[in-house]
């Protein structure tokens, strides 16, 4: 069992994010988390994501979400 990050579509809401920046790219020292404009969902590459988890924390939505795969 491996630890992941997953977005939560249904949680994930740019639109009450500020200027529809997703915070939780910075979060990331990997830059595993990729927005490609404001007011999109972002993207986890689960291939290089670590699961540290710290991403987590970052999301007002809680959109962020750790799963084991
Ligand atoms: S993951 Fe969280 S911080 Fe990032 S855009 Fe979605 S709701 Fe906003
Ligand atoms: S769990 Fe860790 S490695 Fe994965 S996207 Fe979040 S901060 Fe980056």
């Amino acid at each position: 069992m491996i630890k992941l990050v997953i977005v939560n579509e249904e949680k994930c809401n740019p639109e009450k994010c500020a200027g529809g920046q997703c915070i939780a790219v910075y979060s990331c020292s990997w830059k595993i988390i990729e927005q490609n404009s404001p007011y999109d969902k972002p993207a986890i590459d689960l291939k290089r994501c670590l699961g540290c988890g710290r991403c987590t924390f970052t999301c007002p939505m809680g959109a962020l979400e750790v799963i084991e795969k």
